[in-house]
């Protein structure tokens, strides 16, 4: 037989229906599998990018906020100075003054105070307090107490408020930094510009043509518009932007945390890390601790914050060398990858409905293909096992039930046929027997003849020597003896000559009937040659032989034969067997007697 492949043996091995359902099967989980690390993969990188873009996005539109939200302050700053030095503007004149700069307050909602100090210790200073507009100066922009007036939105003076004592602005940093430096200055953050409000302060030299320092410009902003700006900043669902200034307190946040924590009763701005917002504290606390120098970095990393993943990004804020912050913009990954991991999650559970429905109709439309076959083949078995004409029953008109019709007309059929060659068989047999019969008849006949002779009807010479050898062996098998008698008749020749051949047949057959009529039914009475007969006595000795030869003798001699009347008389040889002899010394022995019979004058039997 030819080798078989690997994977023919295996698959020889297996049943039909295996062959069928499992390659579905396996095609389904193998679709199923790479679908799902395809969909896996893409969602990862998906939100991996979007988020990467999302980050740039907003830190650009943040930072491009902080830009116009920090030179808006600067911007009045020098250009009040520059209406002054070309004497556009009364710096004599407090109230007036005090006017103007309320006017720029309220005209730029970034701004919240706009002051004026000269070198002399004078002030004027206008903005907004707790929703009243205010208008505080010394008498004359000379140094003196500074008056605090509660003013119209036009800036007219409506009530007293209060006096400050010795306050000289020209302490101030924001005085003494700008007016030495020459430049614009903005101080760090600082906390009580307003209750729960953090501030800043910007503020610019004015320096006369011929280079004499006349006084400086200042500017306040509060940082709580900078939180409401961060909080309408479009992140995601539970997206987090934080900044934090260089000793790593919070500035402002998108979150409803204030910037402060109580401290012995008074308020104490929040350091990042200590934010009661995990996003920020976790996110600030890693970088922290993993990343030196954090601050103005770049980083851009995946956190995990109470069980969820994170992506974060740091950056650097500068404005004016002077401000230097760090903005942190977190993105939780369910926010954006939530809904497709939703879809994908919906889909999967379609998916593997749908693919357990395939296989469950594929197993059962297998069972509707395999289950005729399977029948088939146990009645296929039945009729291998001799039970021909077996039946399958079936409705199907389909190409199984094709098969089955076949198979049963085929089944009827070699059933017929069987029966046919049965029957044939049968009456072969019968044929073969009765033949059996005739040739066992016909050689019966054969082995007759072959043993008699034909005018007398009695044993031939032949039968005569096989029927002594066999005395002779039975002789010395058991010990017993036999004896045989030779008769011949006596001028026979005469008969002939006188009566003629056909009358010495018949006397011939007379004596042979006589004979045969006489002897007993265990002796073999033959011819044993022309006119003469022998007679086998089987367990007879030589006188009980010799008795019985004469009693046929004399009997002989008294018969009256055929329509001439003819007589005869016989002469007669008695011999018994004696041990160890031969078939021809006992023939010889009777035939010795017989030939001293004729001699002695016939008619007389000799032993
Ligand atoms: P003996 O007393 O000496 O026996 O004399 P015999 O004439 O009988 O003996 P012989 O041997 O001279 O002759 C035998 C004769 O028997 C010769 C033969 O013609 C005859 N004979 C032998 N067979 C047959 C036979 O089948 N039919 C007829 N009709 N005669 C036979
Ligand atoms: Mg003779
Ligand atoms: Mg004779």
């Amino acid at each position: 037989m030819k080798k078989q492949s690997v994977y023919f043996r295996v698959v020889n091995k297996l049943s039909l229906r295996t062959i069928i359902v499992i390659p579905v099967f396996l095609i389904l989980l193998f679709s199923s599998t790479l679908s799902y690390f395809q969909i896996e993969n893409f969602v990862n990188e998906y939100s991996a990018k979007v988020i990467a873009t999302n980050q740039v996005r907003i830190t650009n539109h943040i930072y491009d906020h902080l830009d116009d939200y920090f030179e808006i302050p600067e911007t009045v700053n020098k250009f009040n100075a520059i209406l002054a030095k070309n004497k556009q503007l009364n710096l004599q004149d407090e109230r007036l003054l005090g006017k103007i700069l309320l006017n720029e307050v309220n005209s730029n909602t970034s701004i919240d105070y706009a002051y004026f100090a000269n070198a002399d210790g004078g002030i004027v200073s206008s903005g907004l307090y707790q929703g009243t507009n205010r208008i505080s100066y010394t008498e004359d922009l000379k140094a003196g107490a500074f008056k605090i007036y509660e003013a119209d939105e036009d800036g007219n003076i409506l009530n007293y408020i209060k006096s400050v004592e010795n306050f000289d602005p020209r302490t101030r940093s924001w005085y003494a930094k700008a007016n030495e430096d020459g430049k614009a200055y903005w101080t760090d953050v600082y906390s009580g510009a307003q209750e729960d409000i953090l501030g800043m302060s910007t503020s610019y030299p004015l320096i006369s043509p011929n280079g004499e320092k006349l006084g400086v410009f200042g500017t306040d902003i509060l940082l709580d518009q900078m939180s409401e700006f961060l909080k309408t900043i479009e992140i995601t669902e539970n997206g987090v932007v934080c900044l934090v200034d260089e000793k790593g307190l919070i500035v402002a946040s998108s979150t409803s945390e204030k910037p402060f924590k109580d401290m012995d009763g008074a308020q104490v701005r929040l350091a990042a890390i200590e934010s009661k917002n995990a996003v920020i504290r976790e996110g600030y606390n890693t970088i922290n601790n993993e990343y030196n120098h954090f601050f103005y970095e770049e980083i851009k990393a995946p956190i995990k914050v109470m069980g969820e993943d994170y992506y974060y990004s740091f950056s650097k804020y500068s404005h004016n060398d002077k401000i230097n912050w760090n903005l942190m913009i977190a993105i939780p990954r369910d926010d954006l990858v939530g809904d497709i991991e939703l879809l994908f999650f919906k889909f999967s559970i379609i998916f593997f409905t749908v693919a357990l429905l395939i296989l469950i109709a594929y197993i059962f439309i297998s069972r509707w293909i395999l289950k005729p076959i399977i029948f088939l083949n146990s009645r296929v078995n039945q009729m291998a096992n001799d039970n021909w004409g077996v039946q399958i029953e079936t409705e199907r008109s389909d190409e199984l039930g094709q098969l089955t019709r076949s198979f049963n007309s085929m089944s009827v059929k070699l059933r017929d046929y069987l029966m046919m060659v049965n029957d044939k068989q049968k009456e072969l047999e019968e044929v073969n027997a009765s033949l059996e019969e005739i040739v066992y008849e016909r050689t019966k006949e054969l082995e007759l003849l072959s043993i008699t002779d034909s005018l007398t009807n009695l044993y031939n010479k032949r039968y005569l020597m096989e029927n002594l050898t066999q005395n002779i062996q039975i002789s010395k098998r058991y010990n017993e003896t036999f004896s045989i008698v030779i008769f011949d008749i006596d001028h026979f020749k005469k008969v002939n000559d006188t009566y003629g051949h056909i009358e010495g047949d018949v006397t011939l057959r007379e004596v042979s009937n006589f004979l045969s009529s006489r002897v007993r039914a265990v002796d073999v009475l033959g011819r044993y040659g022309g006119e003469e007969f022998m007679i086998i006595m089987a367990n007879t000795e030589l006188d009980e032989a010799y008795i019985a030869a004469e009693r046929y003798r004399d009997e002989l001699s008294k018969l009256v034969i055929g329509s001439k009347n003819i007589k005869i008389t016989i002469s007669g040889g008695v011999a018994e067997y004696r041990t160890g002899e031969s078939l021809l010394d006992i023939v010889n022995r009777a035939d010795s007697n017989l030939y001293k019979a004729k001699k002695s004058g016939r008619n007389k039997v000799i032993k």
